[in-house]
């Protein structure tokens, strides 16, 4: 039986890294489906559409072609063929992303490119919606969170250690704003599905988050 694990959770629960380690762990691949809205809200800069502008960034999403292949270094992100990857994680991008997420075309369009990644092999899958709407058979569920603050934190020293410096309070706002657009919007919010295992890393190390989640796995594939 193939193996799907989703985990979803809010800004800066530490997601990305932590669903790296899990993965490699367990020897499958990674989807980062927060990659493909980037890719999406960076072309959109790129071109000068508003990301607010729901009918260009529809339009937009349907002529262009996002993908993703895998290399040793883990997932590349693809827009036209041109890799993105090295230029989505900006804050700017992130905003970007949420925005162009809102729209239930685009949603529509990401969602099918990721259920037919997910069907091909053995995977796990991080992002928003993909307990409740990407992958709602998945071997195992996760809910991963951690409170504002210990999220802001982190984001503000990811930022830091990557050059991108910027006040502590305006990484707080700025997270505090993308959970209110990714929680509130009508189509598909975040919310955790009730059949996903919460994971609380507020208290936490990356390391302990990891072994928590890979146990859980493990645990379930033995049932
Ligand atoms: O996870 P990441 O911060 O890279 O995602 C960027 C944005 O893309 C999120 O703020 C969210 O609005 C959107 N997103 C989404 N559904 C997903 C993954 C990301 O709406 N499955």
């Amino acid at each position: 039986m193939r193996l799907n694990i989703a985990i979803d959770g809010p800004v800066s629960a530490g997601k990305s890294s932590v669903s790296d380690a899990v993965a490699k762990k367990l020897g499958i691949l990674h989807l980062d489906t927060g990659a493909m809205y980037r890719a999406l809200g960076l072309a959109a800069l790129e071109a000068g559409i508003d990301p607010g502008d729901e009918e260009k960034i529809v339009e937009l999403c349907r002529k262009l072609k996002v993908s993703v292949t895998y290399g040793a270094d883990g997932q590349h992100t693809f827009v036209e063929g041109r890799d993105v990857t090295g230029m989505i994680r900006t804050p700017e991008v992130g905003m970007a992303a949420s925005t162009v997420s809102r729209y239930a075309e685009v949603r529509k369009e990401m969602v099918r490119i990721q259920q037919r990644l997910a069907a091909e092999t053995d995977m796990l899958v991080d992002g928003r919606d993909i307990c409740t709407t990407v992958l709602p058979n998945a071997t195992v569920k996760f809910f991963l969170t951690a409170d504002q603050e210990k999220r802001a934190k982190r984001r503000y020293l990811e930022l830091k250690e990557k050059g991108m410096e910027e006040p502590f309070e305006k990484v707080l706002e700025d997270l505090k704003k993308r959970d209110e657009q990714d929680m509130n919007r009508p189509v598909e919010p975040l919310r955790q599905a009730p059949d996903a295992v919460l994971v609380d890393s507020t208290n936490l190390t990356f390391d302990e988050t990891v072994d928590t989640i890979v146990r859980i796995v493990k645990e379930k594939c033995h049932e």
